[in-house]
C-alpha cells in the first residue's frame, strides 16, 4: 500500500527537524521498572527526583493489592459515561471518603486533573463572562477558561494587588471568576489563599483553585491548600489530582453540593468520557485509608524537603522561594541547565532541567521532585552528585 499521508504532513516533519536542529526536541525517557524512589531508565538503575509521586505510593503494596482485589470483584472498565451507564458503587465510595477527607461537602471524581479543569471551569462561567486567572496557572486552567469563551483577565503572579486594579477596571461582565494554582509547580510557591479569599468575598466573586501540587502534600495529613490555610467553606471549588502525591490517576472537584451536582450536570468530560477505571479508583481509596491512618509519609516528605533544601543551599546552590517540596535548583542558561541533568544522570541521578517555554528566558533550573520514598541514603547520594557535577561545571 502506498503512504499518501507524507506530503499532507510534510509541515510537521519540518518542524519536528526544526526542533530537533534548536536542541528542544522532547525525548521521552523509558523507564522499566515501577515508578519509585530508585527506578531503572534507558537500563541504568538511577535515584529518581523527576516523579510527582510525592508519598511514593504509585507502587506501594497496599495499592497494588486493593487493585487486584477490585479487579476480582468489578473488573476493569466502567464500560461508558457515568450519565449513560450508571455509576458503580466504588466511584460513589471514592466521593464520599475524599469529602469526608478534605472536609468538603461534596466531590466529583473525573479521570485526571487535566479533564477536571475542563468539566469544571466552562460549566461554571461562558461567554460574556470573565475570568481572573493568575499569569503563571497551568496548561489544564487556561485551556478550561479558554474552552469556556469568557474574557480571560491574567493577573501578575501572585500579585493581590494587580488582581484588584484588574478587577476594578473590568467593568464589563456577567458572572465572574478567579483562579489560582494552589503550589506553582515550576518555582514551589503557595498561592496565597486567603487573600484571593478576601478579594472574592469582597466583590462576590467566585474562586476556585487547583491544588494538583498540595493535595496530599499540604494541610494537615495532607488534606490541601484548603485545609493547611484553614479555609473550609470560604473557597467555592477546589480541584485537585489523584496522579501525583496519590500515585494513581483521577481528577477532583470539591465544592458545595450544588457546585458538584452542576459539574455533574454539565460538565463536559464527565458526560462524555467514561469514568475512572476500577482499578484506579480501587487505589486512591487505599491512599485515602492510608493517608487518614497516619501522617507519617507526609510528615517524613516535609523532612526529606527541608533537609535536602538546606543541603544543597549550604552548598551553595540557588534554591528560588520554594515553600514546597519541590525545589529549583537555579542556573539560568538553558544549556547548562541540560548538561547538569545529563551528568547528574550519569552520576545516578534523575533530575530534569527545565528551560524555556515552561519557564522564563534565563530562569533555566534543575527541578527536584522530593518523595516520601527517599532514603536519609538516597538524599546524601543525591547531595555528593549535585556537589560533584556543581563543582564541575563551575556553579558552586
Ligand atoms: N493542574 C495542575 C496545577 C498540575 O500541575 C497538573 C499536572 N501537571 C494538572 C492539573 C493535571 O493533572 P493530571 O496529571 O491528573 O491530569
Amino acid at each position: 500500500m502506498t503512504n499518501t499521508t507524507g506530503s499532507k504532513t510534510q509541515y510537521l516533519a519540518d518542524q519536528i527537524a526544526e526542533l530537533k536542529a534548536q536542541g528542544l526536541y522532547n525525548h521521552i525517557r523509558t523507564i522499566e521498572s515501577p515508578m519509585d524512589g530508585h527506578i531503572t531508565v534507558d537500563g541504568q538503575r538511577v535515584l529518581n527526583f523527576c516523579a510527582n509521586n510525592y508519598l511514593g505510593l504509585a507502587n506501594h503494596p497496599r495499592l497494588r493489592e486493593a487493585a487486584k482485589r477490585a479487579i476480582d470483584t468489578y473488573g476493569i472498565g466502567p464500560g461508558a459515561v457515568r450519565s449513560i451507564a450508571g455509576t458503580m458503587t466504588l466511584h460513589n465510595q471514592l466521593e464520599e471518603r475524599l469529602a469526608a477527607f478534605k472536609g468538603a461537602e461534596a466531590v466529583v471524581t473525573l479521570q485526571s486533573g487535566f479533564s477536571a479543569n475542563l468539566a469544571t471551569i466552562p460549566a461554571l462561567v461562558g461567554r460574556g463572562d470573565v475570568i481572573f486567572s493568575d499569569q503563571l496557572n497551568h496548561a489544564s486552567i487556561i485551556d478550561g477558561c479558554r474552552l469556556s469563551r469568557a474574557q480571560i483577565v491574567a493577573y501578575e503572579h501572585n500579585n493581590i494587588d494587580d488582581l484588584r486594579a484588574k478587577i476594578t477596571a473590568t467593568t464589563e461582565y456577567g458572572r465572574r471568576l478567579i483562579i489560582s494554582d494552589g503550589v506553582f509547580s515550576m518555582d514551589g510557591d503557595i498561592a496565597p489563599l486567603p487573600e484571593l479569599v478576601e478579594v472574592a468575598r469582597e466583590h462576590n466573586i467566585l474562586l476556585m483553585v487547583d491544588d494538583a501540587h498540595g493535595e496530599g502534600v499540604l494541610g494537615r495529613g495532607g488534606r490541601g491548600i484548603v485545609d493547611h490555610f484553614g479555609l473550609h467553606g470560604q473557597v467555592d471549588i477546589e480541584v485537585g489530582t489523584m496522579s501525583k502525591a496519590f500515585g494513581v490517576m483521577g481528577g477532583i472537584v470539591a465544592g458545595s453540593q450544588v457546585v458538584i451536582d452542576w459539574v455533574r450536570q454539565r460538565g463536559r468530560p464527565f458526560l462524555f468520557s467514561s469514568a475512572m477505571t476500577v482499578p484506579d479508583v480501587a487505589a486512591c481509596l487505599e491512599a485515602v485509608d492510608m493517608l487518614e491512618e497516619s501522617e507519617e509519609r507526609v510528615q517524613r516528605l516535609w523532612d526529606n524537603a527541608q533537609h535536602l533544601k538546606s543541603a544543597l543551599a549550604d552548598l551553595g546552590f540557588d534554591t528560588g522561594h520554594t515553600q514546597t517540596p519541590i525545589i529549583p535548583v537555579m542556573l539560568g542558561d538553558a544549556q547548562l541547565a541540560q548538561k547538569f541533568s545529563r551528568r547528574l544522570f550519569e552520576n545516578g541521578v534523575f533530575a530534569m532541567a527545565i528551560g524555556y517555554p515552561t519557564v522564563p528566558p534565563g530562569k533555566a533550573r534543575i527541578r527536584v521532585m522530593n518523595t516520601a520514598a527517599h532514603s536519609q541514603a538516597d538524599l546524601e547520594q543525591a547531595l555528593a552528585a549535585f556537589e560533584t557535577v556543581g563543582r564541575e561545571l563551575a556553579v558552586i
